[in-house]
C-alpha cells in the first residue's frame, strides 16, 4: 500500500472526491454566479492564483468582518487565511475603517503628503526602527526599488536570496539552486533574460555556502526573510541570521528583511523583536490593515550614500515609484494601523490565539501519531506534512504535498475553516475568538481521524 505523508494512498483519493462532491453540493449560488460571470475574466478568474484554491470551485465572498467570512451560499467561514496576510490584523479593523471613511471625504490621490503623512512617518521610526522611508504599494514593488537602491549604491549586480524564498512577482529574485546551481524558476511565464547575472541562490541556514557567494565581491545585498515563510516554514538556525549580519558587513554587501510575513512575530516585526540590524527594512500586505500598502527604508548611512549616487545620477526616470503610492488614502490607514491596530495588546491577543492553535494542533497529530510537524511564528502557524524541524528550501520542497494538502484545506473548509491555498498556513488575528480556535482544532483532528483510522477501527 502506497502511503502519502503517512497516509494510504486510496483512502486519501476516496475521502478528497468525497469532499470534493460535498463541497460542490453544498454551493449552488455561487456556482450559478460564476457560470455568469467568471466567463469575462482570462482562465475564469480575476487574479490567476485564484485557480489554485484545491476546491471544485471557488465560494463568492458576501462580506467579512473580525475573523470571519460570509459567502453568498451563507457559510460562516472562520477565516484563518486572513487574504494571506493582507488582513492578518482582521477584516477592516475599527480605526482603518474609520479613517477610510473619513478620508474617503477628502480625496483618494493627490501625488502631495498630508499631516497623517507626517505622523506615519514618526510612527514608522516609533515601530519598525531608524530607517529612512519610502511608500510603494505592494511589498513586491517595496522590494524591487530597496534592490535598486542597493545596486546604485555598492555599484555591484547581484543579489543573494534562498532557495525556496519569496518576495513577489519581481524577476531578480525568480531564481533557484539546480544540482547546487542558479538557474531561472522553471514555472516563469515569458521570461527571456537570464537572471542568473544578477541573482546568486544558497541554501537558507548554510553560512559556509554564503561566505563563499560574498568572497566573489559582486552581491550588491542579501535579500531574506528572517524565517522562511514561502515554502513549508524553515526557521532560522541559532546564529544565522546574526551570521548574515556579519558576513554582509565584511563582504560589503548590504542586508535586506523582508518582514512582509515575519510581521506576525510582534510589534516591529522579528526584526524588533529579536534584534537584528538589517540595511534594509521592507513590510507589506498589512501594513496599512488590509489598504493596500508597502513601505520601505533604509538607514541614515545607506541613505547618505544613495543621496550621493544621486547627486550625480544623470537626470531622467529612476525606475523607482508608482503613481498611485504614497496616497492619502494609504497614510490615512498607515497611521491607524500603527497607532491603533499594531498594538501591543492586539499583538498579545494574538500570540496567545496561535499559541492555543498550535499547541492543539500538534496534540492531534500526535494522537494519529502522523509524521508531520507544526512551526509557530508569532501569529503565524503552519502544519507540515512531514517529520520536522526543516532546515532549508530543498527539505522543504520535499516536504509539501500537494495532494493531502488540497484534500485538507477543502475538508476544512467544508467543516466552515478556511486556511492559506499553497500551503498550511494559519493567521491569528486581534478578531480571532478562541472558540474559533477550537474549531479549527476540532476538524483538523476529526479529518486526520478520516485520514489516519481504517473504517474498520473507527468508533461512531
Ligand atoms: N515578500 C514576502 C516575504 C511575501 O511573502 C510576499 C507575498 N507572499 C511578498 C513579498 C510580495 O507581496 P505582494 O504580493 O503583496 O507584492
Amino acid at each position: 500500500q502506497t502511503l502519502i505523508a503517512g497516509i494510504p494512498k486510496d483512502r486519501l483519493e476516496q475521502i478528497a472526491a468525497r469532499e470534493a462532491r460535498r463541497f460542490a453540493q453544498s454551493r449552488p449560488k455561487a456556482a450559478a454566479a460564476l457560470a455568469r460571470g467568471a466567463g469575462a475574466f482570462l482562465g475564469g478568474v480575476p487574479m490567476h492564483w485564484m485557480s489554485d484554491w484545491p476546491m471544485p470551485h471557488l465560494p463568492l465572498v458576501a462580506k467579512a468582518t473580525g475573523a470571519r467570512l460570509t459567502d453568498i451560499d451563507g457559510y460562516g467561514i472562520d477565516d484563518f487565511c486572513l487574504g494571506d496576510t493582507g488582513s492578518m490584523f482582521g477584516h477592516s479593523p475599527e480605526p482603518v475603517a474609520r479613517a477610510i471613511r473619513k478620508q474617503a471625504k477628502r480625496g483618494l490621490t493627490y501625488m502631495l503628503p498630508t499631516e497623517d503623512a507626517m505622523e506615519a512617518g514618526r510612527l514608522l521610526t516609533e515601530t519598525f526602527g531608524p530607517f529612512r522611508w519610502q511608500i510603494a504599494t505592494t511589498a513586491t514593488d517595496a522590494n524591487r526599488f530597496s534592490l535598486r537602491v542597493a545596486r546604485a549604491v555598492t555599484g555591484r549586480p547581484k543579489v543573494l536570496v534562498f532557495n525556496g524564498c519569496y518576495h513577489g512577482t519581481l524577476d531578480d529574485t525568480m531564481v533557484e539552486l539546480s544540482r547546487g546551481k542558479t538557474v531561472n524558476r522553471a514555472g516563469l511565464v515569458g521570461q527571456v533574460q537570464d537572471l542568473t547575472r544578477g541573482a546568486v541562490v544558497c541554501e537558507f541556514n548554510d553560512l559556509a555556502a554564503v561566505e563563499k557567494a560574498l568572497a566573489k565581491g559582486d552581491v550588491a545585498a542579501i535579500l531574506t526573510e528572517p524565517v522562511m515563510t514561502n515554502c513549508c516554514m524553515v526557521l532560522p538556525d541559532p546564529g544565522f541570521l546574526d551570521g548574515l549580519r556579519r558576513l554582509a558587513t565584511q563582504h560589503g554587501a548590504l542586508l535586506i528583511i523582508d518582514e512582509t510575513h515575519t510581521i506576525s512575530t510582534g510589534r516591529g516585526g522579528y526584526t524588533r523583536t529579536h534584534g537584528l540590524s538589517p540595511d534594509m527594512f521592507v513590510v507589506g500586505k498589512c501594513v496599512a490593515g488590509g489598504m493596500p500598502t508597502a513601505v520601505w527604508g533604509m538607514t541614515q548611512d545607506v541613505a547618505d550614500r544613495f543621496a550621493a549616487y544621486n547627486a550625480t545620477r544623470a537626470p531622467g526616470h529612476s525606475g523607482m515609484g508608482t503613481t498611485l503610492s504614497a496616497n492619502p488614502m494609504q497614510f490615512a490607514c498607515l497611521r491607524a494601523t500603527l497607532e491603533g491596530v499594531m498594538t501591543p495588546e492586539n499583538y498579545a491577543h494574538m500570540e496567545a490565539g496561535a499559541e492555543r492553535l498550535a499547541t492543539g494542533l500538534a496534540a492531534a497529530i500526535e494522537k494519529h501519531k502522523a509524521p508531520w510537524h507544526v512551526v509557530r511564528v508569532g501569529a503565524r502557524v503552519e502544519f507540515i506534512c512531514a517529520p520536522g524541524p526543516l532546515k532549508n528550501g530543498s527539505a522543504a520542497h520535499k516536504a509539501h504535498q500537494p495532494q493531502v494538502e488540497a484534500a485538507l484545506h477543502t475538508a476544512l473548509l467544508n467543516r466552515g475553516c478556511l486556511i492559506a491555498p499553497f500551503h498550511n498556513m494559519m493567521l491569528v488575528s486581534p478578531a480571532t475568538k478562541p472558540r474559533q480556535i477550537d474549531r479549527l482544532i476540532a476538524a483538523f483532528d476529526e479529518i486526520l481521524t478520516d485520514l489516519f483510522t481504517p473504517a474498520s477501527d473507527r468508533v461512531s
